[in-house]
């Protein structure tokens, strides 16, 4: 496969390791930090090595850091860097043509009984070398830097066998080095079980659990582990299973949960001390309760939902009153949400699900470093957190959901460097 030269217009002339260490206040900025939902008095914001330093007034922050380069911001809104914290973004190959096959009536399920879904991005996926994963990926990552994403979770998942899943985790640390940004991975270590394989799904799971699990916890190359508790994948025991043997191996996990039945995924993944539970169209009350008492973040994926045609939207409401944090992704994937745009996802969600746009800008930011467990470190402008900042050509924080195919980032700033607008910088791999 010839290597694919990126032309989007997205930053990236900031190799993904690059982080400023010389001092920047920026001025004049309305901060939205995250920490009280409204737009507060201060309007600057200095970084240090990579870091929020202070936060305060223009004429405080040049005393305090007289050697420090300003960078006028003329009155822009300026919000943390924005977090999408569900992908399957690095994977082989094109299913458009199941598009047609749905269109014509066919379910998702019956296209993946057939044959065609998962496995056959697992094909396509198995042909690829590390750097043609990385590669075909970095188009889509781009769309995703360019609305403003700073950190990008990736799961593996498409590569079934140990080899291939490692392969694409190393694809999927690979691009943190090919443009400036944080990408957390995951093993999605249960996601369908090969064609054939010796004792069908739970032979499977043994091999997971006796082999992958090790290997992959070994390797160093995995920051969560993940898996598919539905009825054409997985069922509850085999995903505790999974995540027994990760959790041993002090993997954090997170499950794909409740999205076309209610399999009771929500409260396996908060009994199993989750960082989040995704999807959850078919979570009952019981499912929200177990979410809320162990604090497991609801990750809410309207791509997914829109692009299946579903009709019975996650239990918002209910997830509201019971204090679950809800957080917003666009899981980018091939067969069901081919979607590269955070801030279409946050309009979905806003549209079809109902949230507020203060829940949808939580759902990016705040809500999502927690399901990442980082919130210590992202997810708010905060004093010590990651200098990751987002700055909009907008006039309201609404406004970043309300429209859809609107361009309005006018610079990301990662670990304190600021990063060429959109339009600016022609990428090349
Ligand atoms: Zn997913």
């Amino acid at each position: 496969m010839p290597t694919p030269t990126s032309t989007s217009s997205a930053p990236t002339a900031v190799a993904g390791a690059a982080v400023a260490s010389a001092p920047v206040v920026f001025t004049r900025a309305r901060l939205l930090t995250m920490c009280t939902g409204a737009i507060e008095g201060h309007d600057s914001i200095a970084a240090v090595d990579g870091r929020i330093a202070a936060i305060g007034g223009p004429a405080e922050l040049r005393h305090r850091f007289p050697d420090a380069e300003l960078v006028d911001l003329e009155g822009r809104l300026v919000t943390p860097g924005l977090i999408d914290c569900h992908t399957h973004i690095v994977y082989g190959g094109d299913r458009s043509a199941e598009m047609e096959r749905r269109l014509a009536g066919e379910s998702y399920e019956s296209i993946a009984r057939a044959g065609g879904g998962i496995l056959s991005t697992a094909a396509a996926t198995a042909r690829l070398t590390e750097s043609e994963l990385a590669a075909a990926a970095l188009p889509r990552i781009d769309a995703l830097l360019a609305d403003g994403v700073t950190t990008l979770e990736i799961k593996s998942g498409y590569g079934l066998e140990l080899e291939v899943e490692l392969r694409c985790l190393r694809a999927a640390r690979r691009i943190a080095t090919l443009r400036p940004l944080s990408v957390s991975t995951t093993y999605l270590a249960a996601h369908v079980v090969p064609p054939q394989f010796p004792g069908g799904s739970d032979g499977y799971v043994e091999q997971i659990c006796s082999h992958y699990l090790p290997a992959i916890a070994a390797s160093g190359l995995a920051d969560a582990v993940d898996a598919y508790c539905e009825t054409i994948a997985f069922s509850v025991d085999q995903v505790a299973r999974v995540f027994e043997r990760a959790r041993a191996l002090r993997l954090p996990v997170k499950l794909h949960a409740d999205q076309l039945s209610n399999m009771h995924g929500a409260a396996l993944a908060a009994r199993c001390g989750a960082l989040s539970a995704d999807h959850l169209e078919f979570t009952d009350a019981d499912g929200i309760a177990a979410m809320a008492r162990a604090g497991t973040v609801a990750v809410l994926l309207p791509g997914a939902f829109y692009f299946l045609r579903q009709q019975q939207a996650p239990p918002v409401r209910a997830l509201r009153q019971a204090g679950v944090p809800m957080a917003i992704a666009s899981d980018c994937n091939p067969g069901t949400s081919p979607m590269s745009s955070l801030l279409a996802a946050m309009n979905l969600a806003a549209v079809e699900f109902g949230l507020s746009t203060d829940e949808c800008l939580a759902g990016v930011t705040r809500a999502a470093a927690r399901a990442l467990g980082v919130l210590a470190d992202r997810g708010s402008l905060e004093v010590g957190k990651s200098c990751d900042l987002a700055i909009w050509n907008v006039e309201q924080p609404a406004a970043l959901v309300y429209s859809l195919g609107s361009r309005p980032l006018y610079q990301r700033v990662w670990r304190g460097a600021r990063l060429p607008a959109p339009g600016a910088a022609t990428c090349s791999i």
